[in-house]
């Protein structure tokens, strides 16, 4: 089944595809100017056509949405919200504004939808926000004379949790596939909550749901987030809230990963976060499919709060793609995309499947949503080795963490792969079991390389370069059979 990611595809016996002709022409305007930048946008699609895409966060987006990002809605500033803005002249702002909210809270179902956000770091920044600011009553952090983030010492910003009062998040912990902006220190929700994480079963991998409430009720957190980089299955959303409003938290669930599973209506009832989450983030590029970007989803409690993310924590918001979402969106909600989404989802359970017969270690045992996270310490290598392999077999994928991973969060003993990328190039179950293959031949051949202290490396690997050639050339041949853009010819 061929997921065409164009909506402006070359009609039979065209010369060029409308498509084509666009991008050729801005790569020719662009060239007039910075011959070099045309060239390495060129070289992107070329590199994007080539290359096994297997990095479970990202996809490909349609040719509208692209184009919608590159025009003179860049030139504009809008700070506020639709109708009521800082800056005169925003009315044409206002319309892609309302329209991408609008068809957020069609394809979601959500009471609220704010668009504005640029990343899906800077959405969670917006509810965290949003969350202490409807709960804070007095301006603690002004009260606090808070100057430079930067200036503030740990003490600092233990006195300021203490001065908003119950500032305790509950989240995902990293190495059972949770995100860093649930909590953690290299991000600023690791300084501004006082955080606690719960696991995942020594067992099964599964999250088990008592043990969340356990420590809901030993914590008591002011946010309970749920949601995901890294798990490969499915979460009982109605269960957390009920865990959440035991204890008088927020339930804040983090979409990034599986946005598009929620707008294709594979992940519903118990596993749709929208209804039972106060408030729910997201990024807008990787299953959903739209441009880079963020956006929070709430119920009407939180709106006005969500709705003074920018400029309390975001820039200006950016209007050529905010015009990009509304596109991107439009294209969510209709029928093809359910279809797409549940493509994924097969395409992963087969991946996973294809993985498992091949004698392959994966954590809980398989799939329910778009990724597989392989445990590559039975094959001898850790994340990194195994990461810098498979790019030189032209297979892209990304280290991660497995859970109580041995090998901490640099070198890692994971892989993460997802499918949402090769499937909306149009390959299905067969091709996963041929991608399956790969992924092992190369996991297989390769091993750690003598490290110079004696006993084994850690970073490098070895990899015979004829099974990488070998690889590179199965991996070109199958993916020649379901061209990406194949509307859009640049030569
Ligand atoms: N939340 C989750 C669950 C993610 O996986 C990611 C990105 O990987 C983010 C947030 C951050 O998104 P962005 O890179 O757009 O800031």
């Amino acid at each position: 089944m061929a997921i065409e990611p164009s909506t402006t595809t070359t009609p039979p016996g065209a010369a060029r595809s409308t498509a084509s002709v666009a991008f050729r022409s801005a790569l020719d305007v662009i060239r007039d100017v910075e011959p070099r930048v045309a060239d390495a946008i060129a070289q992107e699609v070329t590199d994007q056509r080539e290359m096994l895409k297997l990095i479970a966060s990202e996809n490909y987006a349609s040719p509208a949405t692209l184009l919608a990002m590159g025009n003179w809605f860049s030139d504009k500033y809008a700070e506020g919200t639709v109708g009521r803005r800082f800056y005169a002249g925003c009315r044409n702002v206002d319309t892609v504004e309302a329209l991408a909210a609008e068809h957020a809270r069609t394809v979601f179902g959500a009471a609220h939808a704010y668009v504005q956000p640029h990343s899906g770091i800077d959405a969670n920044l917006v509810a965290f926000w949003a969350v202490l600011s409807q709960r804070v009553e007095t301006p603690a952090l002004a009260a606090a004379g808070v100057r430079q983030v930067n200036d503030l010492s740990e003490q600092d910003w233990a006195r300021l949790r203490a001065e908003f009062g119950n500032q305790r998040m509950l989240g995902m912990s990293l190495d059972a596939g949770g995100h860093l902006t649930h909590g953690f220190r290299p991000n600023i929700s690791g300084k501004m909550f006082d955080q606690r994480s719960y696991g995942t079963d020594p067992e099964t991998g599964l999250l088990d749901y008592d043990a969340v409430r356990a420590a809901a009720r030993e914590f008591r957190p002011l946010i309970l987030v749920a949601g995901y980089s890294a798990y490969p299955r499915l979460v009982n959303f109605r269960l957390m809230r009920e865990i959440a409003d035991e204890v008088g938290a927020t339930l804040m669930v983090d979409m990034a990963h599986f946005a598009g599973l929620v707008a294709g209506k594979v992940l519903t009832g118990d596993f749709d976060p929208v209804p039972h989450a106060q408030i729910v983030t997201t990024t807008t590029h990787k299953s959903l499919r739209g441009p880079r970007g963020g956006m929070v989803l709430c119920d009407d409690s939180l709106a006005e709060h969500v709705d003074r993310g920018c400029p309390m924590v975001l820039g200006g918001p950016l209007p050529h793609v905010m015009a990009a979402k509304a596109v991107a969106l439009a294209e969510a909600g209709r029928p093809e995309f359910g279809t797409y989404a549940q493509a994924i989802v097969d395409n992963a359970r087969a991946l996973a499947e294809g993985l498992l017969r091949r004698g392959a270690k994966l954590v809980t045992g398989g799939t329910d949503n778009h990724l597989v996270l392989i445990d590559v310490s039975g094959y001898g290598l850790t994340g990194r080795q195994a990461e810098a392999a498979l790019l030189e077999a032209g297979i892209v994928t990304n280290r991660n963490s497995v859970p109580r991973d041995p090998n901490g969060a640099w070198y890692t003993s994971g892989i993460r792969i997802g499918t949402p990328a090769l499937t909306t190039r149009g390959l299905g179950t067969a091709e996963m079991d041929e991608v399956a293959g790969l992924l092992d031949t190369v996991l297989s051949a390769a091993s750690a390389a003598p490290a110079a202290k004696g006993g084994l490396s850690k970073a490098k690997h070895v990899l015979d370069a004829a099974v990488a050639e070998q690889v590179a050339k199965r991996g070109s041949d199958l993916l020649a059979g379901f061209p990406l853009y194949p509307g859009i010819d640049l030569s």
